[in-house]
């Protein structure tokens, strides 16, 4: 059965900055669907900065109204837009100079094909229906000297002083061949690791060994028993937070593979109440059954995990081992 070689994995959070007096101002203006700059000296920067670029000096707010119609000093074309990007077609990336502008301000061109785009073609603005103080209230440029906007004149400018946005990075995660065999024995309901030849240590899916650092091939691959015993627990008792989903005290507990060094860590136990789970409690793991089976959770981050694979472990009835037996014995 094949196991997908690749993960790919979203953090997003949100993300809240206040804009200050003269970004504030930059962005409060859009929502007027006005663009202004500030003066510096003989120029006017855009979009407006709180300091001289050149001096560091504070700048006065000497606020000027450019464009919104401007020039196109340099570009580059996007041929295959991906999802972050402002728009799902192919555009151009621009440096535009406004009307009235001596900097130039980066934002999106549609033209509609990369040979309509060139540098000191003229440019403006497409404004979205409803501003609301940020970048893309400007969705993009569009060819010619006139601005596209709704009908009727813009309402006054509000105020805009803070800027929220969620901060999203994608990335994939490259399983090693190693997690592949891995997983696949998961899915087929055998657990698996590779002993050490040095230290006779057992790793699940690692395809190393990280207190001799050696590299450990499939060769040292080898079936593990599916029972244990419990070496440690924790109950926790849960706190409403977002995603969490228990509202009972729950435990998760260590197992060590019977006849073996090895733990696995974070397990649940089924079928018991928590107050009765005790170290040295002998279990059997309690697979998903095949259908549902998900490597999702298989990834090149920290230990083999049997998240996906293993439900958790069922009490198996028989006399406890010591308990002292296993102290020390969490990972
Ligand atoms: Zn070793």
């Amino acid at each position: 059965m094949t196991v997908s070689t690749q993960t790919v994995s979203t953090i997003q959070f949100p993300y809240k900055r206040t804009l200050g007096p003269v970004m504030g101002r930059f962005f409060s203006e859009l929502t007027a669907r006005r663009i202004v700059g500030i003066r510096s000296g003989e120029r006017v920067i855009v979009p407006p900065m709180e300091y001289d670029p050149e001096t560091g000096n504070e700048l006065a707010r000497d606020f000027v109204e450019v464009g919104p119609a401007g020039t196109v000093r340099s570009w580059t074309w996007v041929a295959e837009p991906i999802e972050s990007h402002p728009l799902e077609r192919p555009f151009a990336f621009v440096l535009i100079r406004l009307d009235g502008a001596d900097t130039d301000m980066v934002h999106v061109l549609d033209a509609g094909a990369e040979d309509a785009v060139y540098t000191g073609m003229r440019v403006a603005p497409r404004w979205r229906d409803e501003p609301v103080g940020r970048i893309d209230d400007i969705v993009c440029f569009v060819p010619g000297e006139r601005a596209e906007a709704p009908e009727g004149e813009p309402g006054e400018a509000r105020e805009v002083t803070t800027m929220e946005y969620f901060s999203t990075i994608t990335y994939t995660d490259v399983l090693s061949p190693t997690l592949v065999r891995y997983a696949s024995n998961l899915r087929a309901g055998k657990l698996t690791g590779q002993r050490c030849p040095r230290c006779n240590r057992v790793f699940l899916g690692r395809g190393y060994c990280s207190v001799d650092a050696i590299r450990l091939g499939p060769e040292l691959d080898e079936d593990l028993p599916d029972r244990g015993v419990v070496s440690n627990y924790t109950i926790v008792t849960p706190t409403p937070y977002p995603g969490q989903k228990e509202t009972e005290p729950f435990a998760r507990a260590s197992v060590v593979l019977e006849g073996d060094e090895m733990v696995i860590a974070q397990q649940q136990i089924l079928d018991l109440p928590v107050s009765e789970i005790r170290v040295g409690m002998r279990v059997r793991a309690e697979w998903m059954p095949e259908a549902e089976r998900d490597a999702a959770e298989i990834t090149s981050k920290g230990w083999g995990t049997v998240a996906g694979f293993i439900k958790g472990w069922r009490p198996t009835g028989e006399p406890d081992e010591p308990a002292e037996q296993y102290m020390n014995r969490v990972f």
